[in-house]
């Protein structure tokens, strides 16, 4: 074999392990200003292509005119205190569970809890109107099937469920960090919610995501949204064309 032709075969076959890995991985460098935000997402990579092209892309604003009610649809969630690995990914910050303590029953489906992390403001807005922050908690199924709750952040009182990630909010590039939380604290009382099929809200924008919005926020005090927003003053995507797309309400 010629020399030239072993090179290409061993960089394609690079590309190819380098996927495995990650099948999930969007390489492109991508932010939320400029050049590299949420407007060119989707050129910054072929992987990002349904950031520009897809039908059905989140957030959106959750209009409670469209609802659709008493689909006989359900959610539970079964969270207890777990230990959770704390990062500042440069997009936000993260906290990565580290078992799978943490289930949610949803559609007759069991998820597991990955991860929760924040965005300032609200990516979703309700009947045109966004909260200062969205806290996201992502759970995965045994397909890999992903469904996220949103859950809105308004200002009031200090939130001690969350103070553990607050009083310390870790900086870019800092080691990860371990936490004890109890995600069931860092749920409203109600939960009534606002549920329908979108995307990722960051590259690369995958679909089929089933969205669960919470409607009743909870509270981070002025202090902790501030801390949050010193870090990342603004991480959050534009609401998308809902394209008639089904939203119920439960
Ligand atoms: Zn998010």
């Amino acid at each position: 074999m010629k020399l030239s032709k072993y090179l290409v075969l061993l960089g394609s076959l690079c590309v190819t392990l380098s996927h495995a890995a990650d099948p999930h991985a969007s390489t492109a460098r991508w932010s939320y200003q400029g050049e590299t935000g949420p407007a060119h997402w989707g050129e910054l990579s072929p992987d990002n292509a349904a950031c520009r092209d897809g039908y059905s892309q989140s957030p959106i604003d959750l209009r409670h005119e469209r609802a659709q009610h008493g689909r006989g649809r359900n959610f539970q969630f079964h969270y207890r205190p777990s230990v959770f690995s704390l990062v500042n990914n440069g997009h936000t910050i993260q906290a990565s569970a580290a078992d799978a303590a943490n289930a949610l029953d949803s559609n007759d489906d069991a998820y597991t809890l990955k991860q929760f992390h924040f965005h300032t403001p609200s990516e979703h807005e309700v009947n045109g109107r966004r909260y200062p922050m969205e806290l996201h908690l992502v759970h995965q199924d045994g397909q890999g099937n992903l469904t996220v709750v949103g859950v809105f952040i308004k200002e009031g009182r200090k939130n001690t469920a969350l103070a553990p990630l607050f009083n310390r909010l870790p900086a870019e590039g800092e080691a990860a960090r371990s936490v004890t939380i109890d995600p069931a604290a860092l749920l409203p009382d109600g939960y009534q919610a606002l549920r329908y099929v979108g995307s990722l809200t960051t590259p690369p924008c995958t679909e089929q995501v089933n969205w669960i919005v919470l409607e009743k926020p909870i509270e981070l005090s002025k202090a902790q949204i501030a801390a949050f927003r010193k870090l990342f003053p603004n991480n959050h995507r534009d609401v998308k064309p809902d394209g008639g797309r089904e939203v119920d309400e439960e």
